[in-house]
């Protein structure tokens, strides 16, 4: 096969699945609004879940960054990439989530990417739970370790693949929420499993740092668990980008020794180092805008009516609307649209066969009127 046949037939296929995948130029706008071809749109599809990307303070700390260490680090961090900013900001992050040790990576997908393949070698074993990220299961299969998945949220089909023998180490893997779900893991159950078994445990909270437990502590903290290895992101409800790994002083060192995603990778700038101290610092008086997001999470579930939707079973700030068939999933989402709503639908493979959903994504920067205005739109769409 020639290489123009073999991409014409690859888009040729997804085109047919209705799985065809494009960007939007967004004018501007990544939190409560924004703007595309001039068109003012109230936006239910950003992870801004605290709406900290536009938050004065933070700006304002990324400005006073960049005029301090300019817009680059230099480097990786083992050449000249580490400074102060970073210093600061991991020692930050450690302080406030209680581990000896923060490591900073440039992305939650370079952070698992990282921590997986590290850790795992043949003969080894990943248990991941079945709908975990992308940036998990393919690190997972990258290294050189076993991966079995387990059912959704079930310690009992976890405890099942445990009780396998295995020679090698063990990682249990889960997410504190679910980010097509928005369900959360049963942490408490599947730690005390991982540890029974002399399994290391880790937790990717990238939807529920910063939006769960005491000052945005996330979602080990409403359990009372503390995993061996936590990833922190900061794309989400941080308003920035980049991640953390919190762990041990022993396992930092060991990652800082043989992470290839550390060492042969520029580090996160400086300023934007100094940007995510600020925008934690916002996060850990966050009281008011936590309390307002879990106000529109309960005023959405209680006042959706259903018709041939389902509304996934979500406490979180994602609240999924299962419509199964893509078609109509782009359907959904392009009535929307024209209602001046933006929501992502997402289609497989991203969510499994016949899932496909609206992933409607709330925000403490939303108001009444605005979650008013979106089930105004779903229930005139619904209804028909
Ligand atoms: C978004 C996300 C990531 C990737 O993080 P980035 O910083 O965007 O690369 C990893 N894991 C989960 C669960 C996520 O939702």
């Amino acid at each position: 096969m020639s290489w123009q046949a073999f991409i014409q037939s690859q888009l040729a296929q997804r085109k047919q699945d209705s799985a065809w995948r494009k960007r939007i130029c967004i004018d501007f706008g990544t939190s409560r609004a924004l703007q595309v071809s001039g068109q003012k749109y109230l936006n239910f599809s950003s992870n801004d879940y605290l709406g900290l990307s536009h938050h004065p303070k933070v700006v304002e700390a990324w400005q006073k960054g960049a005029a301090l260490y300019g817009v680059g680090s230099g480097g990786s961090g083992h050449v000249t990439g580490f400074t102060q900013a970073h210093y600061a900001l991991e020692n930050d992050l450690s302080e406030w989530l209680d581990y000896p040790r923060a490591l900073l990576f440039i992305s939650g997908f370079a952070a698992n990417q990282a921590v997986i393949t590290a850790l795992m070698a043949q003969g080894d074993r990943i248990l991941a739970d079945k709908l975990s990220h992308a940036s998990i299961l393919e690190a997972s299969m990258l290294s050189s370790a076993n991966l079995r998945r387990f059912t959704h949220n079930s310690p009992l089909a976890l405890q099942k693949l445990l009780t396998n023998p295995s020679k090698g180490k063990t990682l249990v893997i889960t997410e504190g929420v679910f980010s097509m779900d928005g369900d959360s893991a049963p942490l408490d159950d599947l730690h005390q499993l991982a540890r029974a078994n002399n399994a290391w445990f880790m937790v990717d909270d990238a939807h529920g740092i910063g939006v769960r437990g005491r000052e945005g502590r996330g979602s080990c903290d409403v359990y009372g668990v503390k995993p061996e290895l936590l990833i922190v992101t900061f794309g989400k409800a941080f308003g920035l980008s980049g991640a953390a790994v919190l762990c041990d002083e022993q396992t930092a060192d060991y990652f800082i020794q043989v992470a290839r995603h550390l060492i042969y990778s520029t580090s996160m700038p400086p300023a934007q180092a100094v940007a995510l101290s600020g925008a934690l610092k916002q996060i850990r008086q966050a009281n008011d805008a936590r309390a307002q997001l879990n106000h529109n999470i309960a005023y959405f579930r209680k006042n959706i009516q259903l018709d041939d939707l389902r509304l996934a079973p979500s406490e979180t700030a994602i609240q999924p609307l299962i419509v199964g068939d893509n078609d109509k999933s782009l359907q959904l989402a392009d009535f929307l649209r024209q209602n001046g709503l933006w929501v992502q639908a997402i289609r497989p493979p991203t969510v499994p066969p016949s899932s496909a959903r609206l992933r409607i994504t709330l925000s403490a920067a939303h108001d009444q009127q605005d979650i008013d205005r979106l089930l105004e739109v779903l229930h005139g769409f619904t209804i028909k």
